[in-house]
This record gives structure tokens, C-alpha cells and sequence, in this order.
């Protein structure tokens, strides 16, 4: 076995456990090519024995009895090399498959995704703020049924849903504590999914499972300290601290836009007046806009009081100068609330993410230029980039919530099927 490998890849949800003895060798086993399929791709069984360092026939071994379960299936034929050409295996869609659901304060988006994080098909859908936690859950239901009927993929092949959602929540129960900006309390949330859509589900904080999704496929592989953070209705954070996403003594760590900033600033949802997210989230932005039409300063503008996030991004791009106004004094608070999760995490990269920057992608170009003047980001030199999945990365983040832990559960059902073969060379 690589442990300096199993050292390096995701930590969490952790591998199972190391104290195991020779028992539990062929389900370590198992997890870690499984593993490596999710995060790497379809492979050759060839180049899993090259990355998992087990030896081609352990890798065999394992494989065949996953192949013919229909766990994996065949998807072409590698492209390089001499002599027969390898099969690629990969994760069979017909068989396990995903469900992503992201939950913001006015907008959801659904998704199918399979275990490898790759989206096969995604839907949003709007409503006004405030929309109660039920009426949510009808829309994201009826999107998954649009999607699988689209698809035409069969219900049975759906191994559970993720649901991702900002704000205070008890991921073991399922249970919204308090998300604010959506004005939801005590929610039973995996409950409610569960009963819609007749599936296993799992619930996590928006911003950390981001931070995990980023882990495991995007801009945070290899990082062990790295800060995902959401702007959207709100601002959220995913922290990856010393390799642990960090949760907290209640796992409300990483909620950085109730940083108070400005006791004379308006009100946040949370109770305090001026919190970082006041400044810098889609309200901050839309409120900034019609201070700016207001004020007389919109000659020359496409743009209206009405006009969405999109438009501003697109207005932003076209050198708009209200737009411009706009996205500048975002980034201008936007940097200095970063300054503040520099030293609070001392992360090696910090990932912005969610609607705000998927709709003004300018807001990054504009922030990394202030920030890099700014005491702290100067000296530490952090970098700022955008996410790695676009408009995918609430899918694939919700999605895997279940994906990582199904695996696990894939590692351990395999194991139970040979018992009567435990010897495994490892
Ligand atoms: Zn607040």
C-alpha cells in the first residue's frame, strides 16, 4: 500500500480506518481504486496499479468482480501505447448516479451527476426570497423528474441526493438550524428531501461542501489549507484547515460574511448591522446599482434598477461605466473582508465561487488587483481564482455530499461479498 499516496488524497470523508488488520486489506484496496476513479477519471486498470501502487493482479482482482456487478463498465479503449490496447473503465451511469441539489435565497439548481463528478444534465429554478423550504423542495423534485425523464435514464439508477444550502446546519440530522438569508429555522430538511424524492439524503453547508468538491477535483487539490468561499445572497466559506474541512464546536465556522465591519451600515439578516456580507453579496450589489442610477450617474448605461447580476457581469465586460462603478466598489470591500480571512485561515489559495462571481466574473479581475495592495495579501501572496466546475459547481458540490460516502459504502459491500477471499496481497 502508498500511504504517502493515502496521505496526500481527500481527507475527508477519511478511508477507512488504518488500525484495520490483513480483514480489511481488500476493502482498503477496493476504496482506494474506487477512489482514484472518482477523482482521476475513467482509467486503465494498467495506470490504477501505477497510481495505487498494488500490484496489476490485486488491481484485476478487485476489478473484475466490480465489472461484473456492472459497478464499472468499459468506456473505450486507451489511446496510447504498444501492443493490445487497455480497456478504460470508468462508473456505470446506468446503474449509480447522483443527485446534486444547491439551494440559494432565490434560485436552485438540480443536477445528475455521476460518481466521477462528471454532470450529465442540470436544471435551475427561481422563486422570490423567502420562498418556504417546502415549495423549494417541490421545484428541485420536479426538476430532478424534468431531468431523468429528459435523460431518459431509469429512477432506479439514482443512489441518493446531496442537498447544499447556506447557513447553520447540522449535517449528521439533515437539520437547517438557521439560514437567514433564505429566513429558514429548524428545518428538517433531509427529511423533507428524503419523503419528495424516495432517496437517501444528505445535507451540508453550502460553502464547505464547495471547499470539498474543490478538494477532490478543482483548485484545492493539494492544497491542505485553503479557503472556498461562496458569494451569493450571502457570503459563505469552506475552510480546509491542516486537511480537515473545519467545522467548528456548533459548524458554524467559515460563516466570515457576519464579520462585523461597520457598526453604521445597514442591517444584515443575521441581526448585526455592517457585516462583511452587507457590502459585498447580490443585495449589496443590486442596492449599489440603484444608488449609482440614483444618484444621476447612469449616462451612458444599458443598465436599469431591474437589471439581474447577469447583466451587470455582461455590462461590466462592455466597459459600462455604471457597471463599472458597481463591480469596483464590490471588489473594493470584497478585498478588504479577504484581508481578514488571510489571517484568520493563512490559506495557500483562496477560491471565490457562487452566483455573484458566476454571473460578474469581473468581480475576481477586479478584487485580485486591490488585494495584492493590501497589507497581509501583499506580504503572504495569496492567490485568488475562480472555481474550477463554472456554472456546474453547486451540482457537483452537492452531488458530492453522497458520491464520497458512497464509495465507502461500495468498499464495504464489496468487501462483505469476499469474506471467503480476505488474503489479499496489498
Ligand atoms: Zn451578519
Amino acid at each position: 500500500m502508498n500511504k504517502r499516496f493515502l496521505d496526500r488524497v481527500l481527507p475527508d470523508p477519511s478511508p477507512p480506518a488504518l488500525k484495520a488488520g490483513r480483514r480489511d486489506l481488500r476493502r482498503r484496496n477496493t476504496w482506494l481504486l474506487l477512489h482514484l476513479l472518482q477523482t482521476e477519471g475513467p482509467s486503465s486498470q494498467a495506470e490504477l496499479a501505477r497510481r495505487s501502487a498494488l500490484s496489476p493482479a490485486t488491481v484485476s482482482g478487485i476489478l473484475q468482480p466490480l465489472v461484473e456487478a456492472q459497478i464499472l463498465v468499459e468506456e473505450g479503449k486507451a489511446t496510447s501505447g504498444l501492443g493490445r490496447r487497455a480497456s478504460i473503465l470508468a462508473f456505470n451511469r446506468r446503474t449509480a448516479l447522483t443527485v446534486g441539489i444547491s439551494i440559494d435565497q432565490e434560485e436552485c439548481e438540480v443536477g445528475l451527476v455521476d460518481l466521477s463528478a462528471r454532470v450529465i444534465d442540470h436544471a435551475s429554478a427561481s422563486y422570490p426570497r423567502y420562498t418556504e423550504p417546502h415549495e423549494v423542495v417541490e421545484l428541485a423534485a420536479c426538476g430532478v423528474s424534468a431531468l431523468i425523464e429528459r435523460n431518459g435514464l431509469d429512477r432506479g439508477a439514482l443512489v441518493g441526493a446531496g442537498v447544499a444550502v447556506p447557513g447553520l446546519i447540522d449535517s449528521k440530522s439533515g437539520l437547517v438550524c438557521v439560514a437567514a438569508n433564505l429566513g429558514w429555522r429548524q428545518v428538517q430538511l433531509r427529511a423533507l428531501v428524503e419523503q419528495r424524492l424516495g432517496l437517501p439524503v444528505r445535507v451540508e453547508h453550502l460553502g464547505r461542501a464547495k471547499a470539498r468538491a474543490e478538494a477532490t477535483w478543482g483548485k484545492g487539490k493539494g492544497h491542505r489549507n485553503f479557503v472556498c468561499l461562496e458569494l451569493g445572497s450571502g457570503i459563505g466559506a469552506g475552510v480546509m484547515a491542516d486537511g480537515r474541512i473545519l467545522r467548528g464546536a456548533g459548524a458554524i465556522a467559515g460563516e466570515v460574511g457576519h464579520t462585523p465591519i461597520d457598526s453604521a451600515s445597514p442591517r444584515c439578516a443575521c441581526g448585526l448591522n455592517g457585516c462583511w456580507e452587507v457590502f459585498c453579496a447580490s443585495p449589496a450589489i443590486r442596492r449599489r446599482l440603484a444608488e449609482l442610477l440614483d444618484s444621476g450617474a447612469g449616462a451612458g448605461t444599458v443598465l436599469t434598477p431591474d437589471s439581474s447580476l447577469a447583466d451587470i457581469g455582461r455590462a461590466y465586460e462592455q466597459g459600462d461605466p455604471v457597471a463599472r462603478g458597481v463591480i469596483q466598489a464590490t471588489a473594493a470591500h470584497l478585498a478588504r473582508g479577504l484581508v481578514g480571512v488571510i489571517w484568520n485561515f493563512d490559506p495557500e489559495i483562496i477560491i471565490l465561487t457562487g452566483p455573484v462571481i458566476r454571473d460578474c466574473p469581473g468581480l475576481l479581475e477586479a478584487t485580485g488587483p486591490i488585494l495584492s495592495g493590501l497589507e497581509a495579501a501583499r506580504r503572504f501572496d495569496v492567490p485568488l481564482v475562480a472555481a474550477s466546475q463554472g456554472s456546474d459547481a453547486g451540482v457537483v458540490a452537492a452531488s458530492s455530499i453522497v458520491s464520497l460516502h458512497h464509495i465507502q459504502e461500495l468498499a464495504g459491500a464489496e468487501r462483505r461479498a469476499h469474506q471467503p477471499q480476505l488474503a489479499v496481497t496489498g
